[in-house]
C-alpha cells in the first residue's frame, strides 16, 4: 500500500471528488479525516466505508471559509491522530454568475472558501508538517484557473490564485520536506457539474466536443492522482499544476478537426 501510516486530511469529503479522494487513501492504507460542511451523514457514511478498510477515520464539521472553524478542524484532527501527513485542499462551490452582476458578497464569499480557506488550512497543517519535517499538499483547482472562461470571475480568480498559492508554498516549504502540488480537473461528473447541467448552464454533449479523451471526468480519474501526489512516488514533484481534463486544454482547434482525425484514424 503507498500510504501505510499516513494520515490525511481532506477537506469536503463528504460527496464528489473529496470522497473518491478520501477512499482512494483509505484503500491505500491512510487513516483520514473527512471534512464537510452541511453532509454529515454523507461524511460520516465515508469515514464509516474508510473504518470498514480497517483505518481510523472520523467526519469532521467546518466551514473553510472561516478561519476559527479550520483551526478548530485541524486541533482535532491533531488530537485524535497525533499528526498530519497529507492535506487535501478540495473543498470548493460551483459559482457562476454574469460579471456585472457579481454582488460583492458572492465575490467575497467565493475567494474566502476557494482561495483563503486553502492558504488558511495550508497554513495550520503547514506549522504541523514543518515540525513533522515532512508533509504532503495536494491543492484541487481547476482548469477554469488556467484559461479565462466567461462567468467565473470570482471562481477562475481563487483558482489561479491556488495555482500561485502551490507555487510559492511548494518553494518555501521545500527545505521542510514539504510537497505542494495542484490538480486542475476539467469536468468531472459530480454534484457540482450535474446541478449546472440540471440548471442548463452546461451541456453534456456540447462539452464532449472539447475533450480529445470523449467523456467528462470521473471523482476517481481525480483521486488516481491525489494518490500519486501524497505518495513517495512523487517526492521530486512540488508547485506543479497538473491538468486532469481529459486533454480538453491541450485541444485548441475546431470541433470538426476532432472528428475528422477520430474519422481518418
Ligand atoms: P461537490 O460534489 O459539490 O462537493 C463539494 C464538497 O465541498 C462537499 O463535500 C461539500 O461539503 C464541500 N464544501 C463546500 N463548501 C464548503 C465549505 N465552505 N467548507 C467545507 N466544505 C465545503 O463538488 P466537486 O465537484 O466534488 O468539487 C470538489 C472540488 O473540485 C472543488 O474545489 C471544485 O471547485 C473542484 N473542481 C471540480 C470540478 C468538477 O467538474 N466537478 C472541476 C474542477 C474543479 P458539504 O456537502 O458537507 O457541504
Amino acid at each position: 500500500m503507498r500510504l501505510a501510516n499516513k494520515v490525511a486530511l481532506v477537506t469536503g469529503a463528504s460527496r464528489g471528488i473529496g470522497k473518491a479522494i478520501a477512499l482512494a487513501y483509505a484503500c491505500e492504507g491512510a487513516d483520514v479525516a473527512v471534512n464537510y460542511l452541511h453532509s454529515m451523514k454523507e461524511a460520516e457514511e465515508v469515514a464509516a466505508s474508510a473504518r470498514k478498510m480497517g483505518r481510523r477515520s472520523i467526519a469532521v464539521k467546518a466551514d473553510v471559509g472561516n478561519k476559527s472553524d479550520i483551526d478548530h478542524m485541524v486541533a482535532a484532527v491533531m488530537k485524535e491522530f497525533g499528526r498530519i501527513d497529507i492535506l487535501v485542499n478540495n473543498a470548493g462551490v460551483g459559482m457562476v454568475a454574469p460579471s456585472a452582476m457579481l454582488e460583492e458578497s458572492a465575490w467575497r464569499r467565493g475567494i474566502d472558501v476557494l482561495l483563503t480557506g486553502v492558504f488558511l488550512c495550508s497554513q495550520a497543517v503547514g506549522r504541523e508538517m514543518i515540525k513533522q519535517k515532512s508533509g504532503k499538499i495536494v491543492n484541487i483547482s481547476s482548469v477554469v484557473g488556467l484559461g479565462g472562461m466567461p462567468e467565473r470571475a470570482a471562481y477562475g480568480s481563487a483558482k489561479a490564485g491556488v495555482i500561485n498559492l502551490t507555487k510559492v508554498l511548494g518553494c518555501e516549504w521545500a527545505n521542510h520536506h514539504i510537497n505542494v502540488n495542484a490538480i486542475c480537473p476539467g469536468f468531472v461528473r459530480t454534484d457540482l457539474v450535474t446541478e449546472l447541467m440540471s440548471r442548463g448552464l452546461y451541456n453534456e454533449k456540447e462539452l464532449l466536443k472539447l475533450v480529445p479523451l470523449g467523456r467528462l471526468g470521473e471523482p476517481e480519474d481525480v483521486a488516481s492522482v491525489a494518490v500519486f501526489l501524497a505518495s513517495e512516488e512523487s517526492s521530486y514533484i512540488t508547485g506543479q499544476a497538473i491538468s486532469v481534463d481529459g486533454g480538453w486544454l491541450a485541444y485548441s482547434y475546431l470541433e470538426s478537426w476532432l472528428e475528422t482525425a477520430k474519422e481518418r484514424a
